[in-house]
């Protein structure tokens, strides 16, 4: 399969071969054809390495709107270097496709900024839980837009003490349309969220 059958616009495609990313890996075939068609909600069994933050990464790129400045797609870590991973990417993604702005919040760094920071046009947010809560809290970001949730490295966010945190921010997001959820093991605390917040009908891939 090559990413163009797979669904990823052709400017995208170019800045992925400028990147070393020529074919798609076995995740990103799986995954992104039935993420496209944002419908129902997903959940991958993925380890790091296996190219998943393009997996949800592309999609997002393609189904989040540009011209609209609010956040539409937040993307849960458990940790500022995931976060500041997860950014980076997506803007060297984005190099010759519209221009999309992602925001990446997380603890342990000045509030403040952040909270000026998501007063710019900011379509994707990366943030970690607790720090998001924090920002919540503060009526800086305005969760009603978001049609997209996605936890990455969710059974990480769990170990950390987040699952309380996940839950609130997974009932805040009364707007979302999809859920999709990445974990390389599956304990059970993610199988009570899964069971709690995802439809019942969410797609599966290992
Ligand atoms: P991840 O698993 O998302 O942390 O990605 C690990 C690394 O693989 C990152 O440096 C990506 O840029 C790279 N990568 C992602 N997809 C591909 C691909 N299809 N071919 C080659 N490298 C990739």
């Amino acid at each position: 399969m090559t990413f163009k059958e797979l669904g990823i616009s052709s400017a995208i495609i170019k800045a992925l071969k400028e990147n070393g990313i020529e074919e798609p890996t076995s995740i990103q075939e799986k995954s992104i054809p039935f993420l496209l068609n944002q419908g129902t909600d997903f959940i991958g069994q993925a380890q790091t390495g296996t190219g998943k933050t393009a997996a949800f990464g592309l999609p997002l790129l393609q189904l989040v709107n540009p011209k609209s400045p609010q956040p539409q797609a937040l993307i849960l870590s458990p940790t500022r270097e995931l976060g500041q991973q997860i950014q980076k990417q997506l803007f060297r993604f984005t190099k010759y496709y519209h221009k999309i702005f992602c925001e990446a919040v997380y603890g342990g760094a000045s509030l403040d900024q952040q909270i000026n920071n998501l007063k710019r046009p900011t379509q994707i947010v990366v943030a970690t839980p607790g720090r998001l809560l924090d920002l919540v809290d503060r009526n800086a970001i305005d969760l009603s837009y978001v049609k997209t949730v996605v936890m990455d490295e969710a059974d990480e966010m769990l170990s950390m003490g987040f699952k309380e945190d996940l839950s609130k921010i997974l009932r805040l997001t009364t707007h979302k349309k999809a859920t999709w959820l990445f974990s390389a093991t599956f304990p059970e605390g993610i199988k009570e969220i899964v069971k709690k917040h995802m439809a019942k009908d969410a797609h599966r891939i290992e």
